[in-house]
Order: C-alpha cells, then structure tokens, then sequence
C-alpha cells in the first residue's frame, strides 16, 4: 500500500560565509552547497500498519513525509502510495491522506476552528452525512467540543495540536502521516494525543506513519520502527526485537552466603558482602535460569530487576550507527 524505491532527495543551499564582502562574493558566484537529506531509501508499509519513523535531527524524517505527502518531489526513486505517485497526482492523492507536522499549522489562524473545519470539508467534498458522524467522533475522541468555538489563534498547543490532528482525519483518510505530533505537548495533551492515535488505528485501520522524538510514544504506539540516520534508513524491525537485541537486564540481589563465579549470561556490575548486582544477558541466559542458578549458590533474601529503558535502546541505537 506504500511503497516506497531507492528514494533520493538533495536541497541546494547557499554557502554561508562571513562578513559583508563575502556574502557579496558568495552572492555573485552563486555558491551553492549540495545537501543529501535522503539517500536511496526504500521501505514498505502495509495496510493498517502503525509505524514509528525515528531518527535523530537532520535525519530525513521530515523529507521523506513531505515525499510521501506529495509536498515535495524527489531526486530519483519511485514511490506507490494507494496505488498512486503522491507528487504526480497530488489533486486526487490528497483524499486518501492526511498530514500534520507538529512545527505547523494547517488551520487557518483567525477564524474559529470549527470554521477551518467547515472550509476543509468544502475542500475535500465531503459528503454531509459522513462529515457530520466523523466530526462528532472526533470532537469525542480529542475531547475538543468547546475548543474547536475558538480562533486557533488564541489556542495552547496542546488543544491547538488536538484540533490539527481532528482536522487532518476529517475526511476518513486511509493513510496518515504525523511528523512529531506530540513535540512540545504538555502530559495531558500528549497522553490524549497517544490514545486517539491507538484507537483510530485499531478501529479504523487507518495506515499511520508517525516521526517521533519521544521515546514513550515509541513505546506506547508503534510495533514496527524504520531508524533513519543522515539520510539512509539504518534499521526497520519491531521494536520487540530491538528490545530483545538492546536491552539488558539488572538483577540486584541481597543474600545470605557467598558467590565468586557466575554462569554464563551473567556478568558481576556491582560485589559487596551480601548485595550484588549483576547484569543478565537474556539471550543466553533466561530470567528463570538466572535466578534458579543463584538460587542453587547463595539464600536470597531480596532481587529487584530492572529492565533497561526504550530511552536507552535509542542511545545505544544511535551510537551502534554513529549518527
Ligand atoms: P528531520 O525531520 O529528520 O529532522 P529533515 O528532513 O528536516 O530532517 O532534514 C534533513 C536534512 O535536510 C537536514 O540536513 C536539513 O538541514 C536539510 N534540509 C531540510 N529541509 C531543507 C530545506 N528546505 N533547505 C535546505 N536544507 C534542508
Ligand atoms: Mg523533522
């Protein structure tokens, strides 16, 4: 349902220099720099899929939403969306998809947002009747029903957020794509944001793309996650895997009794008399197995076990790549 070929995007800018002088140089010789925000990317998504598309700053995520969005048009590559060339036929494109970029807004600022709705259902022919029920659902679901009576203008971004978002599904489009749709929300507005998203997912199998910085929506959202870094797609798997590959656990133990060797799969982090920590390596080692071992060695009088965060799994992800 998208597909995305060998996708290549690069910006020309101008050569920053300083002083006066040389950007009267610069000026005249029309020196450009060539940057390559995508380099060859390709990836598939499927119908009713949730992917988390992340990537540290200056990836490409951006880039590659607005390819796919039909903003703008690539290098090389080829892309299939809907069956469709997103940038080719962007007029009867667009009713199968919805955008939102967190740093923008889609609505018009003056008017009330109910208007701006009024206007996007006019622009998208939407029929009364299928207007009228996703709007109720939406009110609903983003718990905007007195919001959307006031001027964007004068909103907060997290009730200004929640309207752009309502907007963007108002025609029931069958792919949507959200580039940092909770960067800079408040707790409240970020978990309301959170919810809806799983739930017109799961109930509408509307297809989602979401980029994202935070790693809680990583984990409250997406199976599936493509890593983009300086502009390649590095790593696309579930992010159970990335889990299994990444994450370590931590046993700290209080005991009775002593203990110099440990099995293999565990490594001593911490010795003291009577408290250890030790860190567990699940693939080779099960927890099960860990503590039945030292259960065997020493009398355990206490274990806690801590997992290592997802936060930690995009360090160690970032650092694996170099990016
Ligand atoms: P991300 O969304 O992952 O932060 P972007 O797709 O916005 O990344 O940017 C990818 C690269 O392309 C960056 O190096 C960025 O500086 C550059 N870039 C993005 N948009 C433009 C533009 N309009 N003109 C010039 N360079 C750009
Ligand atoms: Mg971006």
């Amino acid at each position: 349902m998208i597909e995305l070929k060998n996708i290549t995007k690069t910006y020309r800018v101008r050569k920053r220099s300083a002083g006066m002088k040389n950007a009267f140089k610069t000026f005249f010789k029309k020196d450009y720099e060539v940057i390559k925000a995508l380099d060859d990317i390709s990836f598939e998504i499927n119908e009713g899929e949730m992917v988390g598309y992340i990537g540290p700053n200056g990836a490409g995520k951006s880039t590659t939403i607005k390819i796919m969005a039909g903003i703008l048009t690539p290098d090389s590559g080829q892309a299939n969306i809907s069956g469709l060339i997103p940038w080719k036929q962007r007029t009867k494109y667009v009713k199968d998809i919805g955008v939102v970029f967190g740093n923008r807004s889609g609505l018009w600022w003056d008017v009330p947002v109910d208007d701006s709705f009024e206007l996007l259902k006019n622009i998208y022919k939407i029929p009364d009747d299928v207007y009228k029920q996703q709007k109720t659902k939406l009110v609903k679901l983003l718990d905007i029903g007195e919001i959307i009576k006031i001027p964007t203008r004068q909103l907060s971004l997290g009730q200004r957020m929640r309207c752009e978002i309502a907007s963007a599904f108002l025609h029931k489009p069958k792919i949507v794509f959200l580039d940092e749709p909770t960067i800079g929300l408040d707790a409240v507005s970020k978990i309301a944001v959170r919810e809806f998203i799983k739930k017109i997912n799961k109930e509408d199998k509307t297809t989602i793309i979401l980029t994202t910085h935070d790693t809680q929506d990583i984990e409250a959202l997406t199976n599936r996650i493509i890593l983009i870094g300086k502009g390649k797609i590095l790593l696309d798997g579930k992010l159970s895997d990335l889990k299994k590959k990444f994450s370590k656990k931590y046993l700290t133990v209080e005991f009775n009794g002593d203990i110099d060797q440990l099995c293999d799969g565990l490594i001593f982090i911490e010795k003291y008399k009577g408290r250890i920590i030790i860190e567990l390596n699940e693939n080779i080692l099960t927890l099960a197995k860990a503590i039945a071992f030292l259960t065997s060695k020493i009398e355990i009088l206490d274990l806690e076990v801590d997992n290592t965060s997802v936060d930690d799994i995009v360090v160690k992800l970032y650092q694996e790549y170099g990016i």
